[in-house]
């Protein structure tokens, strides 16, 4: 009896200890739920979102705007569609909804522009096309799958991306389409935070050493990583970046490895957070190879490169489904908006921790 009691308590310490440890470590500790078949995970960005600061309104919004995606995106691989189908159809809806930093609603940059990048990746194939700064492209997660398929290109910036999009036949808007009031004003928001700062110390050194600094610490990318019924993965991302970033700021979003990555034979990923950190860290790609050279679970390697842009100082969070549906959605901030949808379509949206 007492041997049973004293192992009982043992087992008690080892849960409250992993808790503490999951605590310690900042990264959330629901990744232990996600080991049903899933077949589409969403994001809506990381960051500080906490439901004090929330009305009921807009979280309703936030949720509607998150299932929207996913029914789209359930839809086409219900019907046959690829994995790719899925994750462009999905981004597309994010892109359209403007509470979201991604096409319409996107951040605004330093000088007052909506400067977007987006990426999307074939873990079957391992093609993957992206566009980075552009500002005319209505749509910028299908300039990006139009890069991969209608080009020998893979990364294409600026007035030439947007060219280019133009000739594949997608839809161009004027700049102004992207402007949402909201945005708008935490670029003012950040712009007076600038210059009070350096009004009063003058040895401040804005973050990310660009004066790239997301004002209220909230992001807002979105992304979509899926696996077909054909078992194939790919995985999507489109940002408006950071407010007030500067000087053709691009983040990792479009960075293939950085941001986003997906690769049949381990795991499709999207990231979300201070690109800054994301990059350096090569988040998506670090992940992939933690699974396919150490032999990590996707939770077990999710949580480690989340980890790892802590140790840098950075912040946000991914999403990453491995090729038997399993997901893991790690982050190191107060929130991330995100949601999932199992093969059987049941769908789950989290906003908080
Ligand atoms: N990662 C994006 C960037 O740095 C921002 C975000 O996730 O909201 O451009």
């Amino acid at each position: 009896m007492k041997t049973l009691s004293l192992l009982r308590s043992a087992a008690w310490m080892l849960v409250i200890c992993s808790n503490l440890q999951a605590r310690a470590n900042n990264i959330t500790a629901d990744d232990s739920t996600h080991q049903e078949k899933y077949v589409l995970v969403i994001h809506g960005g990381a960051g500080t979102i906490l439901k004090k600061n929330m009305t009921a309104q807009k979280e309703a919004a936030y949720k509607a705007g998150l299932e929207e995606a996913l029914k789209t995106g359930y839809k086409a691989l219900q019907a046959g569609k690829s994995s790719l189908d899925a994750v462009e159809a999905t981004i597309r809806v994010l892109e359209d909804n403007p509470l979201f930093n991604a096409g319409k609603g996107a951040v605004f940059t330093h000088d007052g522009r909506n400067e977007m990048d987006a990426a999307i990746m074939n873990g079957k194939t391992l093609e993957a096309g992206s566009v980075a700064g552009v500002s005319t492209i209505r749509n910028p997660i299908s300039a990006a799958r139009a890069v991969m398929e209608k080009s020998e290109h893979v990364m294409m910036a600026g007035r030439g991306a947007e060219q280019f999009a133009k000739e594949a036949g997608l839809e161009i808007v004027d700049p102004s389409y992207f402007r949402t009031q909201e945005r708008w004003e935490g670029l003012q928001k950040a712009l007076k935070a600038d210059s009070m700062k350096s009004k009063l110390d003058h040895s401040y050194q804005p973050a990310g050493k660009l004066g790239v600094e997301n004002i209220d610490n909230k992001f807002g990318t979105v992304g979509a990583v899926a696996l077909d019924k054909a078992g194939n993965l790919a995985a999507g991302t489109s940002t408006g970046g950071m407010t007030n970033k500067k000087y053709g700021r691009i983040g990792d979003a479009p960075i293939i490895g950085a941001g986003t990555y997906a690769n049949n034979n381990t795991v499709a990923v999207s990231c979300t957070g201070w690109g800054e950190f994301f990059i350096r860290s090569v988040v998506a790609y670090d992940l992939s190879a933690l699974m396919a050279y150490k032999g990590l679970t996707v939770q077990q390697a999710g949580k480690a490169v989340i980890e790892k842009v802590g140790t840098l100082g950075g912040n946000g969070g991914l999403i990453a489904l491995d090729k038997n549906g399993h997901a893991a959605l790690p982050f190191n901030t107060e929130g991330m908006y995100r949601g999932m949808v199992t093969a059987e379509g049941k769908i789950t949206i989290e906003i908080y921790k």
